[in-house]
């Protein structure tokens, strides 16, 4: 396909996109147990109509649009509070993604700086994000990848015998991807200070779930966030279940000195004085704007109820699941998240894959992972009205392939085109 010769009107245009919409997952049914997180019928007001007037503003330089070096400085310091950071900054990203880099980065850079640590390492749970190893392969750290315990949480005795003199960061994450359980941060950011590394708490699920949890009265087993000493990073997602549209990220250091690390700074070229705080250069105002006007339309008595139902909905789902026989979850998921996995014993009578694509013909979708074999679910308000019918199709799915395998056994969460 190439430009056509003479511009297309809009109508058309629109219309040729809706056609190849029409395969998409249905999110807004409530049916998508992850991607796209619907905060409901007033969030997409305000959001579209913010986007509508971001859309074509320009944040690579906020001396040329101090509304959004306003807009920045403000969603940060909301973040701040809400993970108790009283001395935190930091910067808006593109994702979980992009806050990831700059905490790994910033954390080579202090290594560096303050250690002359020139072959820095990383040392991190297997459950930690593919984002950390993302990370390390673009900016040159040695992984250590360490097992999990058989609750799914990061073993931190076993991780304990991989830092060393060049250990620049230790990862733990509230909560992880996986199964949704959240790793002993503060024995693991003690593990970091022991020898003056960093210590990212990779809360990009659950920067806008816990803090509500807590204040909801939501019972959680251990402190995460800045309250832990040691903690000198924690990514927060708004464009999960801060419920603002994609793009949208909070990347909070300690403190100001710790944030230094994380900023480019260049004055060497023709164009003249050059300072990016994360990765991308000319970055959309809209994710930004659409971001900080969600949080403040929910507010956090609206984050409270948003939160609540979310985990009371994930609570039944899960208590669903290991009603059904042949299904169990695996781990003690704490927040929005779990895996659901072939219960022991039953692993060749029930392939969650197979079970997966029949649940795909009914428009139920999952994100298909392992090892384990596992249907993730991150679930979130949007579920909430479907989820009985969500568990009498699953039990009824689970009788339909019993006994059969799927031939594809790919774990799909990938663009690869
Ligand atoms: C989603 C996620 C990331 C990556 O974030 P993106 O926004 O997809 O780039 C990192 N860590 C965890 C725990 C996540 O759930």
């Amino acid at each position: 396909m190439g430009i056509p010769q003479h511009g297309i009107d809009k109508d058309t245009l629109l219309s040729e996109l809706t056609a190849k919409r029409a395969r998409d997952v249905r999110w807004q049914d409530g049916r998508t147990f992850g991607m796209v997180y619907d905060g409901g019928e007033s969030v997409h007001e305000v959001a579209e109509a913010v986007a509508a007037m971001f859309l074509h503003e320009n944040a690579l330089n906020t001396y040329a649009f101090p509304s959004l070096g306003e807009i920045q400085r403000e969603v940060c310091d909301m973040t701040a509070e809400l993970l108790h950071g009283d001395t935190a900054a930091g910067f808006m990203t593109s994702g979980g993604t992009e806050s990831i880099l700059c905490a790994v980065k910033a954390a080579r850079e202090r290594g560096k700086a303050e250690r002359s640590i020139t072959a820095p390492e990383v040392v991190l749970a297997e459950t930690a994000h593919a984002a950390f190893h993302k990370a390390a392969h673009y900016f040159g750290l040695t992984v250590h990848k360490v097992k999990v315990r058989d609750d799914f949480r990061a073993d931190v005795d076993a991780m304990a015998a991989h830092v060393n003199d060049n250990t620049v960061l230790v990862v733990g994450s509230a909560p992880q991807y996986p199964q949704g359980v959240i790793d002993p941060i503060p024995d693991l950011a003690q593990l970091a200070q022991s020898v003056g590394a960093s210590m990212h708490v990779d809360a990009c699920m659950g920067g806008f779930v816990l803090p509500f949890m807590e204040m909801a009265g939501f019972e959680l087993s251990h402190p995460w966030d800045f309250r832990v000493d040691g903690v000198t990073t924690i990514s927060a997602d708004i464009h999960k279940l801060g419920y603002a549209p994609k793009g949208a990220s909070v990347i909070l250091h300690r403190d100001k000195h710790l944030r230094q690390y994380q900023t480019f700074v260049f004055d060497d070229w023709l164009g003249g004085f050059y300072a990016s705080p994360n990765v991308q250069g000319t970055r959309s105002g809209m994710p930004m704007a659409t971001a900080w006007a969600v949080m403040r339309h929910i507010g956090l008595e609206g984050y409270q109820r948003l939160t609540t139902l979310t985990i009371e909905t994930r609570q039944k789902m899960e208590a669903g699941v290991r009603a059904i026989e042949g299904l169990t979850v695996l781990g003690h998921p704490e927040a929005q998240l779990m895996a659901i996995a072939a219960a022991p014993g039953y692993e060749d009578r029930v392939d969650v894959f197979a079970l997966g694509d029949a649940l795909q013909e009914r428009g139920w979708f999952h994100d298909r992972q392992g090892p384990p074999d596992t249907l993730h679910a991150t679930v979130s308000v949007g579920n909430a009205p479907v989820a009985d019918e969500y568990l009498r199709d699953l039990a009824e799915c689970v009788e339909a392939v019993a006994g059969i395998r799927a031939a594809d056994r790919s774990t799909n969460y990938a663009t690869l085109e």
